[in-house]
């Protein structure tokens, strides 16, 4: 019943989310924001010919756009979980974008404008009658653990050790939060009303900042993560690409990240992406390279 309309729209939605500007002085990029998932963008810097960029997604956000109106447009997608479909929700963007606040909402005060994985949980715990439900923090990791949850309070209580582990390694190692993957999986188990075993997940991933990073500014151990992380951002982008045009080859096996999430990325899996782009002028760039990647996997 969920899936009539996500059905109709296919396995793959990107949707964009511009947040609201840090700087008001100056003017953003984004000229026109569409009903129907339009977005133009305009380098004021630039003559408007070769600044203005036009893209195509199912949907986007902008930033006055609430986390509950976020919510509405990806609660279909959540509740086909109960219907026995594989889930996959990604944040993409460069640090600073707003991956986390979409995800898990504003870091510390989770009692408001909270995420997504909040309040899918407090959805599937609503409809589901069984209320049995397992969450996992990080997936087939060396450091991943699992949880039985019965309640929201549960989820709020690990997604809070899960985000205190990541801000624990970011004295470490520079900035380690927006230089790691965080998955959040959860593992629904039940029997539909025919009585018939019903088993699916929902992954819901924050990635890494896709940022380039200058390879003139780091080295070493901080080189090789950077590499790593633009390899495994890049392979999601050709699995993704590759599932939209419905290839036989699917490059699972070029990243861990997609390895990993293999399950829940094409056959009956349904996949959506959040494209996080700032409209400050200073992002230009890399607000354009984050448009093309979703454009890219994108099958509108
Ligand atoms: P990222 O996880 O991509 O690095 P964050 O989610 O941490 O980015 O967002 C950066 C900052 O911008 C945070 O202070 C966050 O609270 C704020 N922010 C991001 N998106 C929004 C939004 N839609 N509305 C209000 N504030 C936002
Ligand atoms: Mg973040």
């Amino acid at each position: 019943l969920y899936n009539m309309v996500q059905d109709l729209r296919g396995n793959i939605r990107v949707y964009c989310r511009v947040r609201p500007s840090f700087r008001a002085e100056t003017k953003d990029v984004i000229e026109f924001i569409g009903e129907d998932g339009s977005l133009v963008i305009l380098d004021p810097l630039k003559p408007r010919k070769e600044g203005r960029k036009v893209f195509q997604f199912n949907h986007v956000f902008g930033p006055t756009a609430t986390q509950d109106d976020v919510f509405k447009e990806t609660q279909p997608l959540i509740r086909s979980v109960m219907d026995g479909y594989n889930v996959c929700i990604f944040a993409y963007g460069q640090t600073g974008s707003g991956k986390t606040h979409t995800m898990s909402g504003p870091s510390g005060g989770m009692q408001k404008d909270r995420g997504i994985n909040y309040l899918a949980l407090e959805d599937l715990f609503h409809i589901s009658k069984i209320r049995s439900c397992a969450s996992e923090n990080g997936l087939n990791l060396p450091d991943a653990t699992m949880h039985s949850v019965k309640s929201t309070a549960d989820v709020l209580q690990l997604m809070k050790l899960g985000e205190l582990n990541r801000a624990v390694s970011s004295t470490a190692i520079n900035n380690r939060s927006s230089r790691s993957h965080s998955v959040l999986t959860i593992h629904v188990h039940g029997k539909d009303t025919s009585g018939s075993i019903l088993r699916s997940c929902l992954h819901l991933v924050d990635l890494a900042g896709s940022e380039r990073v200058d390879k003139s500014e780091v080295t070493g151990d901080r080189l090789k993560e950077a590499q790593y992380i633009n390899k495994s951002l890049s392979c999601l982008g050709d699995v993704i690409t590759a599932l939209a045009q419905k290839n036989s080859h699917i490059p699972y096996r070029n990243s861990k990240l997609t390895l990993l999430l293999q399950d829940s990325l094409g056959g009956r899996a349904k996949t959506l992406m959040f494209a996080h782009v700032s409209p400050e002028v200073d992002f230009f760039g890399e607000t354009v390279s984050t448009l093309k990647f979703a454009q890219r996997v994108s099958t509108v």
